[in-house]
C-alpha cells in the first residue's frame, strides 16, 4: 500500500481501552436492546482507513436508474488497480490473518453466516485488520430459484448477524454462484443492501478452475492477466495464506496494486466516496 497506512488495530484498541486478547466473544443475535457494547467498540475500532482514490482517476459506478440496488463486477479506471474480494468462511487459517495485517492489503468479505458459526473471533480479527464484512446469504443458496419472502430472508437474516457480531449493517451483497434475479435487487434493497458487487475474474485458489487448473486464475472476458479495476473473486479455502501470498506476487509482478473497493463506491451504492453532484440543468 502507498500512501497513508491505516491505525493499527493495536492502537485503536489502546484508545478505546481494550487489548487485543479482549477481543469480544460473538454471541448469537440477542433481543433488540439498543447497541452493545460490542456494537459501540466495532464503530471505535472502525477508523482503519485505506487509500482513497484521487477523484477523476476513476469512473464513479451510477446508482440504478430503477432504484434498486446496482450491479458491479468491476471498476472503470485507468489505475492499475485491483480489489480482492473473499467469500463465505469455511476455513479460519490465521497465518492468514497474520499476513493480511502485515501487509496491510485491503481485502472484502462476504460472509455466509451459517458458515462462520462459532468462528467469530477470526472474522473479528479480519475485520481489525481492515475487511469489511459483508452479505453472502445465511445458507448459501441458488438466489434465483427461490421465492421473494425465502430470498429476502436469505439477506434480510444475514444482514442482522453481521451487524450484531461485527458492528456495521452490510451494504453490499454478493449473490452465491453470482446467480440473482430481478426479486433478488428488490428484496436486497428491502434488507439496506446498496450494490450487488458480482467480479470480473477469479482466483481459484485451494480448488481447480474449468481450464485454468488448480490455483488457476480466470477473467469473465477470457483475457489473461489483470485489468484495470478488475474486482476479484477468492475464497476461504484450505491454505488461503499461501494463495494469498501467490495472487500478491502476480497482482505485483503485473506493475498493480490491491485497493479499497468501498472507497471506490459512493454512498448511494453502500461505499465511503462522495456522490457526484447531480448534472446542472
Ligand atoms: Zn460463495
Amino acid at each position: 500500500m502507498r500512501g497513508k497506512m491505516p491505525v493499527t488495530a493495536t492502537a485503536v484498541a489502546v484508545a478505546a481501552g481494550v487489548v487485543a486478547a479482549g477481543w469480544p466473544v460473538v454471541v448469537a443475535p440477542a433481543a433488540d436492546k439498543g447497541p452493545s457494547t460490542r456494537t459501540v467498540l466495532a464503530g471505535t475500532l472502525g477508523d482503519r482507513r485505506w487509500e482513497t482514490p484521487k477523484p477523476g482517476s476513476y469512473t464513479v459506478p451510477k446508482p440504478a436508474p430503477d432504484g434498486l440496488p446496482a450491479v458491479l463486477s468491476r471498476i472503470e479506471t485507468q489505475d492499475k488497480v485491483v480489489f480482492l474480494t473473499i467469500d463465505d468462511g469455511y476455513e479460519y487459517d490465521p497465518e492468514f490473518v497474520r499476513l493480511v495485517r502485515a501487509e496491510k492489503v485491503p481485502i472484502l468479505t462476504f460472509l455466509t453466516t451459517t458458515y462462520v458459526k462459532g468462528q467469530g473471533q477470526y472474522f473479528w480479527a479480519l475485520r481489525n485488520a481492515g475487511s469489511q464484512m459483508e452479505n453472502h446469504t445465511v445458507g448459501h443458496p441458488n438466489m434465483a430459484q427461490l421465492a421473494p419472502e425465502a430470498q429476502k430472508k436469505q439477506i434480510c437474516d444475514a444482514s442482522a448477524t453481521i451487524e450484531t457480531a461485527y458492528g456495521r449493517r452490510p451494504t453490499m451483497f454478493r449473490p452465491p454462484f453470482g446467480s440473482y434475479n430481478e426479486t433478488t435487487r428488490k428484496m436486497a434493497g428491502e434488507c439496506g443492501i446498496k450494490s450487488i458487487l458480482l467480479w470480473s475474474a477469479e482466483f481459484y485458489n485451494g480448488t481447480s478452475g474449468p481450464g485454468v487448473g488448480f490455483n488457476g486464475f480466470a477473467r469473465g472476458d477470457g483475457g489473461k492477466g489483470f485489468k484495470p479495476g478488475d474486482i476479484v473473486l477468492m475464497h476461504y479455502r484450505k491454505g488461503l495464506a499461501e494463495q494469498f501470498r501467490t495472487i500478491l506476487g502476480w497482482i505485483r509482478e503485473q506493475g498493480y496494486r490491491p485497493a479499497a473497493v468501498e472507497n471506490y463506491l459512493p454512498r448511494s451504492l453502500g461505499g465511503n466516496a462522495p456522490d457526484p453532484a447531480p448534472a446542472k440543468p
